[in-house]
């Protein structure tokens, strides 16, 4: 899938649309969620154009996918999560419920989560 440069994300880290961002550094920038689905819901970005989904990935991805979570476990110890757990979630496509194309990673915590599925 092609990159759209005004998918809701790329309009977030051009300041076009208002988040409480979290966390941001050259690489990554981190935001509550709009619609939380616990009681700490936040989501970490790549800058720029990634792929749109996990399904776009590539070898050349790797390091940049691994900092990206590393970069979730220090959010989420900020964040207070770290001693009660919580769960690093990528979706991809629409069975997963993907609604956003630009590659994102949702850090979730704040309750006991309960079961996938
Ligand atoms: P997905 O479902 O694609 O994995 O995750 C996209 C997430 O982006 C959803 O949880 C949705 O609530 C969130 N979201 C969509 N639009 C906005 C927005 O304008 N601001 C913020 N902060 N989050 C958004």
């Amino acid at each position: 899938m092609t990159y759209d440069p005004d998918n809701v994300f790329a309009r977030i880290l051009r300041d076009e649309i208002p988040s409480d961002r979290v966390y941001e550094d050259d690489e990554f920038i981190a935001f509550r969620d709009i619609a939380p689905a616990a009681p700490v819901h936040v989501v970490v970005i790549p800058r720029g154009e990634p792929a749109t989904s996990p399904d776009g990935l590539g070898e050349a991805d790797a390091g940049m996918v691994g900092r990206l979570v590393v970069t979730a476990t220090r959010i989420a110890r900020e964040q207070g999560l770290a001693e009660r757990g919580y769960r690093l979630v990528m979706n991809c496509g629409e069975d997963a419920g993907q609604t956003v194309p630009h590659l994102h990673l949702h850090i979730l915590g704040g309750r006991v989560l309960g079961a996938l599925g």
